[in-house]
């Protein structure tokens, strides 16, 4: 009988399409094939194989590609995703899929050359040269031999084909090569010991039957974390099995891959959007067939093909980056916990402070628990003050107050540096104009826009749009009006230099110019010492390892606390918390000053205090009295349209629809947060429930039930916000 096969294809669509299997062709559930779509031809994923007596009227798969195909689990995660975020089926396949461009396909094979002892028809002194060099018979790359015989590359092209040098064709060179998991162990402390003992026992039990478990691994800054999480990693790889580290910002990371190279003799394979897509598909060919045994990723590492995954590992599993916010919007965090459980595999999150979320789960005994509570080698944690500015205020102009900058010169007069930390990128987050009160406002978003000196520009953080920086008010026309508001580290940066004139001093934010590579060779110098003082956005907050940083200043400790978001009392702990634990990792003990106005806020005292604890159980305390996450579950639904009439009566059509039912409210529409991003208008509704309600079978429901999204209209969904 004739087969029929539902393809799912990676588009905005919800189903997959049934197409007739032709006869000679077997196809299985996983299997990547081309078929025709419109008037086109497409990829997709077979999603069911049935035999049916029909189908004669269907269009047929015209063949089967060559790509690792998807394994069950995999499908599984792919429908998951789909259910949890209410994406189009075939939106999260695009996640699982990457296909690399058409041009980039198949591999261009790497060519080596060799004499050949044939003498060239016409030996030129430029032919000598690269015979010359060649003379000793090893095998060059055409480029390296070119270079090396100081000639083009014709002259070589030229020697080809003329039959003097003989080209080959070389192996591939491998994506990754094998982690040695006993290259060098370390010796790890009493604790880290007992740690990395227990998570493997519960990680790698003795019965493969066992329900594999997730595990918080929290430990505060500097506790070695990561050396305990390596030897779950070793311990996969002594099984034979794979192993994923998440990360939430890989770019940053080549601290960690020197690290990881030490532990297991090679560099991991890394994965994330920055590396070619001739790469990323030989990558995902590499762990399909179980070759690649570890790899580092950022979060769609998630949705690689891995044959035998044994352990999954989310390092700073409380991070923001881990929510994807456009597209398919999901958190890696969490869907590496429904990957886990789908290929019954171990799942490691670690953290020094885990989301609230995360915390409750663990609380619960949903998750196990390993706490490092001290720091590696008998390392103290940072000393934290607070600098109350209602009290010591900095002079006038100023942002620094007097006892910071004392702080800051004792530290560099004894050899060691300091960190000053804004998160606030550019010059000034405001420019007014004092003669007529023009404040300068993005014309595509509902953002102010933002000085940048050494550019001398005024940018919108949120679309990226510049203009020059005007010198006489465009308002009203006079000079000398146009006065920047409040501080971004440039002009911290500007005070430090007329504060401490003969200093290095390095300043590190995302707009770096000189992009990654440079700014990775910055973070390079600071953490060898090459400076006196870093002043930095959250960039420098996390993860990194400064061993000759004593002193974190922390210049406006309030930033976060007056968004109105419920979450950031818990956002503006954990940077906090982040930022100062860099000081003292190195021999010397660290201190940590927070210039603040409010130092009794619950968060900043509990960041006073050093008592974590009490900040989660009043923060875990108060979102369970308000039903909110994890107690309740929270959907946002982002209507925009390029009219705002437009999008707030699509919002306010949606919520007439909304009918909810007992358990569950809908607010709005409100203008979202930002109310204008990129010329399109935003409003939200908000829907809060209970935690037993199904909350995706509500919103599929009223969806389908409310009003038609026409023109320009889009209405994006977001289960679980980070920002409500
Ligand atoms: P965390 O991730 O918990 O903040 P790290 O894993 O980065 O901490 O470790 C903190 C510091 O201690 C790093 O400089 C690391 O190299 C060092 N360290 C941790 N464990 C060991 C060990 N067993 N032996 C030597 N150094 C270690
Ligand atoms: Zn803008």
């Amino acid at each position: 009988m004739p087969s029929v096969a539902d393809i799912l294809i990676p588009l905005a669509l919800d189903n997959a399409y049934s197409y007739a299997v032709p006869a000679g062709l077997v196809l299985s559930p996983g299997d990547v094939v081309q078929v025709p779509l419109g008037p086109r031809e497409t990829v997709g994923v077979v999603w069911q194989v049935a035999e049916s007596p029909g189908g004669s009227n269907l269009r047929q798969v015209t063949g089967r590609v060559e790509a690792p195909p998807l394994s069950d689990p995999l499908r599984e995660l792919v429908d998951w995703l789909a259910r949890y975020t209410l994406a189009p089926k075939g939106s999260a396949l695009a996640m699982a899929l990457r296909l690399p461009d058409e041009a980039a396909r198949g591999e261009t094979s790497r060519i080596g050359v060799r004499a050949s002892g044939k003498t060239p028809a016409r030996p030129t002194p430029a032919r000598m040269k690269v015979l010359a060099v060649t003379a000793d018979g090893t095998m060059r790359g055409k480029s390296a031999l070119a270079k090396e015989a100081g000639v083009s590359l014709s002259v070589v092209d030229g020697l080809i084909d003329d039959g003097a040098l003989e080209a080959v064709a070389l192996a591939p060179e491998p994506v990754a090569l094998p982690p040695d998991p006993d290259h060098e162990r370390v010796p790890l402390s009493e604790a880290q010991d007992q740690a990395a003992r227990k998570l493997i026992g519960l990680a790698f039990p003795a019965s493969e039957d066992a329900k594999a478990p997730t595990i918080l691994l929290e430990g505060v800054t500097g506790s070695g974390k990561t050396e305990v999480y390596f030897e779950a990693v070793a311990e996969a790889v002594r099984h034979g099995h794979q192993a994923l580290i998440l990360m939430p910002e890989i770019a940053l990371t080549a601290q960690f891959l020197d690290r990881f190279a030490e532990r297991f003799g090679v560099r991991p394979a890394t994965w994330h959007s920055g590396i070619g897509s001739k790469r990323r598909e030989r990558l995902r060919a590499g762990v399909a067939a179980g070759e690649v045994a570890v790899v580092v990723g950022a979060r769609s590492a998630l949705f690689l093909p891995f044959s035998d995954l044994g352990l999954v590992v989310v390092d700073e599993e409380h991070e923001a980056a881990y929510k994807q916010e456009d597209g398919v919007h999901y958190h890696a965090r969490d869907m590496a916990v429904v990957r886990g459980r789908l290929e019954n595999c171990p799942v490691v999150l670690a953290s020094a402070t885990p989301s609230i979320e995360t915390k409750v789960n663990a609380e619960k005994g949903r998750y196990a628990h390993i706490v490092l509570p001290e720091r590696f080698g008998g390392r103290r944690l940072p000393d934290i003050h607070a600098i109350d500015m209602r009290l010591d205020k900095p002079e006038k102009g100023r942002f620094l107050a007097p006892p910071l900058v004392n702080a800051v010169r004792a530290t560099i007069e004894a050899g060691d540096q300091a960190l000053l930390f804004l998160n606030r990128r550019g010059y000034a987050p405001l420019t007014l104009c004092r003669a007529c009160g023009h404040r300068y406002q993005c014309r595509n978003c509902s953002t102010w826009l933002v000085e940048h000196r050494f550019r001398r520009a005024l940018v919108c953080h949120q679309c990226g749009y510049a203009e020059r920086r005007p010198d006489a008010c465009t308002e009203c026309g006079t000079f000398d009006n146009l006065t920047p508001c409040g501080p971004g580290v440039e002009r911290i940066a500007e005070e430090v230099a007329e504060l401490f004139p003969d200093k290095r001093v390095i300043v590190l934010s995302s707009d770096f110019p000189g992009g990654a590579e440079r700014l990775r060779a910055e973070l390079q110098s600071v953490a060898d010492g090459e400076c006196d003082i870093v002043i930095g956005t959250q960039l420098v907050a996390k993860g990194h390892n400064f061993p000759h940083l004593t002193l974190v200043g922390v210049l406006d400790a309030d930033i976060g606390l007056t968004s109105g978001d419920p979450r950031a009392a818990e956002r503006t702990f954990q940077l906090l918390q982040q930022v100062t634990g860099r000081a003292g990792r190195g021999d010397k003990p660290g201190r940590a000053l927070v210039q603040t106005y409010q130092p009794d806020h619950p968060v900043i005292a509990a960041l006073l205090s050093g008592d974590a604890t009490r900040f989660y159980e009043e923060e875990i305390a108060s979102r369970e009295a308000a039903g909110l996450p994890p107690f309740g579950r929270l959907a946002a639904l982002i209507v925009s349209a390029n009219e705002r009439e437009v999008a707030e009566a699509h919002g306010q059509a949606l919520a007439r629809a909304a009918e909810p039912p007992e358990g569950i409210m809908v607010l709005g529409p409100a203008e979202a947060p930002l109310a204008l991003i990129r010329g399109r208008y935003r409003f939200r509704l908000l829907v809060k429930t209970e935690r037993a309600v199904d909350l995706q079978a509500y919103l599929r429901d009223w969806l389908g039930r409310g009003p038609k999204v026409r023109g320009n209209v889009k209405v994006a969904i977001d289960v679980d916000p980070q920002s409500f």
